[in-house]
């Protein structure tokens, strides 16, 4: 969603790859911004884990988005570009897809109707984080804004964080994420959500888009999985879990373990919700999440190991 009352001087909040490419599209047209996002670092649902084992194992896993395929034109030719810096590669993987009832693979995608995967190298982050280093882009991490409010008589916008803080006063604000109006920014952090839906009735539509969660869950094995012939499939006639995706075959990644990243489907991660509400999961929910999702994985009997490293992320 955009706001632009005028140029120079703009805002944006998320360091996503929308923010990002947003971001450093104004800057390389002469606008001086700055970027906000709540996490840690750049990615959004495009970010990538590092996780280190008891025996200081560095782990890695994209335990969002696991790549991404282009159709439109214009992204292509952006996405040419990453590619060309070696900011992106092609997955060139073969994805199929497992029945939970005959526990048998029953489809694999035809080599030559195949579309273009492409992933962030070495992670799904490597995009965002690229682009929040562009000259003209300011980048601030574990900032969450809390309220824009337009000054009529200055005609800027002063930004206020989560906690209170003065973030400064702007020309033009772009907000990339729907929860800028959203009741679920309520329900997440207890405060109004940003935006005064009186300033932008027509945003009214964002409240609909619905929201689609899932949990993940990041495994590591010592050796590859024999009976899995696919680095990528979907599962059907499961209630539990929707993808897997095993990370280690994609390029740029290191080799030294297998790792997989298994996805649940929308509808267990809403049962878990309604069971332990909207706010950052527990320790307990994650362990619980975890468990019931490795046990429908070594309920396939694809002859899966005991993993090495097992953590799940909502
Ligand atoms: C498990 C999973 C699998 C997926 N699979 C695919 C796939 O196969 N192919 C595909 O194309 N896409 C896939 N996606 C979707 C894809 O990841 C997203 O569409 C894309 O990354 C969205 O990018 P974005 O920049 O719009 O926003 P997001 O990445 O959603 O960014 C949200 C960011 O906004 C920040 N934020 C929110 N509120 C505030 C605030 N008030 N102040 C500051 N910062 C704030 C958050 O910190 C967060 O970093 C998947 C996503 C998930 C989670």
């Amino acid at each position: 969603m955009v706001v632009f009352p005028s140029f120079f001087n703009i805002k944006s909040f998320k360091l996503t790859v929308s923010g990002a490419v947003c971001a450093t599209t104004l800057a390389r047209n002469g606008i001086s911004v700055t970027l906000f996002d709540s996490a840690r670092g750049p990615g959004g649902r495009m970010s990538q884990r590092r996780e280190i084992t008891e025996d200081g194992k560095e782990l890695l896993f994209d335990h969002g988005a696991p790549y991404f395929t282009v159709t439109n034109p214009d992204v292509l030719s952006v996405v040419a570009e990453w590619e060309s810096s070696g900011l992106v590669a092609e997955w060139k993987i073969n994805l199929g897809s497992f029945d939970c009832f005959s526990n048998k693979f029953v489809n694999f995608e035809h080599q030559e109707r195949r579309s273009k995967k492409y992933v962030g190298v070495p992670g799904m982050n490597s995009i965002c984080k690229t682009l929040c280093h562009e000259p003209g882009v300011e980048s601030k991490f574990n900032v969450g804004v809390g309220k824009f409010e337009w000054l009529e008589n200055e005609n800027l916008w002063l930004l206020t964080g989560l906690d209170g803080q003065n973030l400064g006063h702007f020309k033009g604000v772009v907000a990339s994420d729907k929860n800028i109006v959203s009741p679920r920014f309520t329900e997440i952090t207890g405060q109004l959500p940003p935006l005064d839906l009186s300033l932008a009735p027509e945003l009214v539509k964002l409240q609909n888009i619905p929201v689609n969660p899932c949990f993940a869950l990041m495994l590591a094995f010592t050796d590859p999985l024999p009976m899995v012939p696919a680095k990528g499939f979907s599962f059907t006639n499961s209630k539990v879990l929707s993808w897997a995706y095993c990370e280690s075959s994609k390029p740029g990644r290191s080799s030294t373990s297998e790792r997989w990243v298994l996805h649940s489907t929308m509808e267990y991660a809403k049962d878990v919700i309604a069971q332990t509400g909207l706010q950052k999961p527990s320790r307990e929910t994650l362990s619980k999440v975890g468990n019931e999702m490795l046990q429908e994985f070594l309920g396939t009997g694809l002859s899966i190991p005991q993993p090495f490293f097992k953590k799940a992320h909502r």
